[in-house]
């Protein structure tokens, strides 16, 4: 199931065929399922980025890695490493 949204009225599209144009970027051919709009068009997806590495990466992709979320931090905890 597609989570892609019909760019006119925000339907969740139905994807009619896909093809790889690279290891991190497909094309998809759509198709709006609501019967007042009708669109059909293409859509690029392209992975930008990495989360979580990848326990089998493909030696062929680099992909950056995002950064990870600050942690808060506990203002009652002492700084171990303070100078
Ligand atoms: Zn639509």
């Amino acid at each position: 199931m597609s989570m892609d949204l019909c760019p006119h009225c925000k339907t969740r599209v139905t994807i009619r065929t896909s093809r790889e144009l690279s290891d991190l970027t497909r094309e998809k051919y759509f198709q709006c399922p609501n019967i007042f709009c009708g669109t059909t068009g293409k859509i690029l997806s392209t992975v930008v980025h990495t989360i979580v590495p990848s326990l089998n990466p493909n030696p062929k992709v680099f992909l950056p890695q995002s950064r990870a979320r600050d942690i808060p931090q506990d203002t009652r905890q002492l700084d171990l490493l303070q100078t």
